[in-house]
């Protein structure tokens, strides 16, 4: 069975997160959407709830599971039999990061391969940063995020403030 790994913050899961997971179901197997919890970082939703958000987005796709981890993504995916990871790529400016990133892996966990995915051209300009930027001043983010995760941040962050 051919499974893989969609890594990333998805603080909070976007359009174009979910269009490269479902583009994948349709590759592998089984893909496993792993949210990185990085105590480091500062994030504006904790773990668990950028975890609930994607089951809610993804619970009618059965061969997408969904999961969260702590530490290196080489590790996570060694204990979970993975074979591939998946990375989006929306402009030239994401290519070198994720170069450099899949190269390290590779020299890491030289068994797995990472592979990506282009961005669909509406989703192109969509990030989690430009969401949580809307956000935090009171916009309206439903056409760039999944209805589940606009219901959750109209009602925590977006009720009461005044546009
Ligand atoms: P990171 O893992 O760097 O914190 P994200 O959680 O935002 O970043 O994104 C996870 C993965 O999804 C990355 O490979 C990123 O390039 C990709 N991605 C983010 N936004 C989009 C988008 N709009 N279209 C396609 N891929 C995207």
């Amino acid at each position: 069975m051919a499974r893989a790994v969609y890594p990333g913050s998805f603080d909070p899961m976007t359009n174009g997160h979910f269009d490269i997971v479902k583009r994948s179901s349709k590759i592998f197997d089984e893909v496993i959407m792993a949210v990185v919890a990085n105590p480091g970082k500062s994030s504006l939703l904790p773990t668990d709830i950028r975890t609930e958000l994607i089951r809610a987005v993804v619970k009618e796709i059965p061969n997408i599971k969904v999961d969260s981890f702590q530490g290196l993504t080489v590790d996570y995916a060694k204990q979970n039999d993975v074979a591939c990871l998946i990375r989006g790529l929306r402009a030239i400016s994401d290519f070198e990061g994720e170069l450099g990133m899949a190269q390290t892996n590779k020299q890491l966990f030289p068994e797995l391969e990472t592979i990506f995915l282009m961005t669909k051209a509406e989703y192109s300009f969509i990030s989690s940063s430009m969401v949580k930027e809307i956000v935090r001043l009171g916009g309206d983010v439903s056409m760039f995020v999944p209805g589940p995760v606009n219901d959750y941040l109209k009602a925590h962050f977006i009720r009461g403030t005044t546009a």
